[in-house]
């Protein structure tokens, strides 16, 4: 098993920053890197916060809570966040082309030791390793959202992974506090595949009347156990990321996952969820925050229901 102690993490959005608060909890110097300045502020501030709560809620001691704000670092580019890293965590959008374009460049500045991951929740990691020259070193490593108290970490084995990558991120994910699974590749894994599935059904659900917003999440918590409502997740998530997933599922696994016109409709009007201040739910706290490039909390409260 490979030795893991400094780990990159590339886009510092909803995941990475989730992933980079979990890795410096695991003990691990953890580099954060993102294209926007304001991103990395952003989840330097949500970060402490984070580490506060558990501090608050007797889940972490307070010196452990500093020293692991101490082993972050925040880097203005990727080569700067890479190049020292045993392990790579990318988690920039889900489109196939920004994820090849990081893996490529990834592939030429790191060390030939470096493992480099995918945080992607449907896209094929066989597909994104094979544009580097170290296939066996690629790996899926699937986070929930929010990542510092979901439990769950997906490991996924692409076509060429071998057997000390999958054991290294696997000691690096139970390092990091979360129970691991691992899997054979497939279009949107296990969870995401699920998940887009009951998502786009309650879409197609709201589209056709059967029943509100509300009264839909009331229904899935209530009835089937679920701990949150499909747009309360779908909110949280992100749309756009959702519709991305839905789209590459589409598209892999035929007319079941076609995504539900109003899905596609909220995405285009810029509905995107918690992160732009509205989806299907609307959380002004999140846009004022947005607009004044001030942290957001990620616990907007739900304000005004919209179809
Ligand atoms: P996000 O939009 O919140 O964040 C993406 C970040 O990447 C942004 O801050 C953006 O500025 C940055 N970025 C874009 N291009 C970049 C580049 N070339 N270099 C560096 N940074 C770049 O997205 P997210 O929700 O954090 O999703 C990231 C990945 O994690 C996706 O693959 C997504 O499918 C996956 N994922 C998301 C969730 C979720 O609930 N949101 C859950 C599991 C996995």
């Amino acid at each position: 098993m490979a030795q893991v102690r400094t780990i990159a993490v590339i886009g510092a959005g909803i995941m990475g920053r989730g992933i980079a608060h979990a890795a410096a909890i695991g003990g691990y110097r953890t580099i954060l890197e993102d294209l926007l300045p304001t991103a990395l502020r952003r989840a330097e501030s949500e970060i402490r916060a984070n580490l506060d709560k558990a501090v608050e809620l007797g889940k972490v001691l307070a010196p452990e809570a500093d020293s692991a704000f101490r082993r972050l670092e925040y880097a203005g580019s990727v080569e700067e966040a890479a190049r020292e890293a045993d392990l790579v965590i990318e988690a920039v959008p889900e489109e196939m082309e920004s994820k090849i374009e990081i893996f490529t460049l990834l592939d030429k500045i790191c060390r030939p030791t470096t493992i480099l991951a995918s945080n992607t929740s449907s896209l094929s990691v066989t597909e994104i390793a094979s544009v580097t020259y170290r296939a066996k070193k690629c790996v899926g490593m699937h986070f929930f959202n929010p990542v510092h108290k979901m439990k769950l970490l997906e490991v996924v084995r692409a076509l060429e992974t071998d057997e000390d990558t999958l054991s290294t991120v696997v000691e690096v994910g139970k390092r990091m506090g979360k129970e691991v699974v691992v899997i054979r590749e497939s279009p949107g894994f296990i969870t995401s595949r699920i998940n887009a599935m009951i998502g786009n059904e309650a879409f197609h659900m709201l589209q056709e009347g059967i029943a509100s917003a509300v009264d839909i999440d009331k229904a899935l918590k209530l009835g089937l156990n679920h701990p949150m409502g499909p747009f309360e997740l779908v909110d949280l998530v992100g749309l756009d990321t959702r519709l991305n997933i839905l789209e590459y599922l589409h598209k892999s696994l035929g007319e079941k996952y076609r995504p539900a016109p109003l899905l596609v409709q909220y995405v285009k009007a810029g509905r995107l969820g918690r992160k732009s201040g509205r989806g299907v739910y609307e959380y002004p706290e999140a846009a004022t925050a947005e607009k004044t490039n001030a942290p957001a909390r990620n616990t907007g409260s739900r304000a005004e229901i919209v179809r």
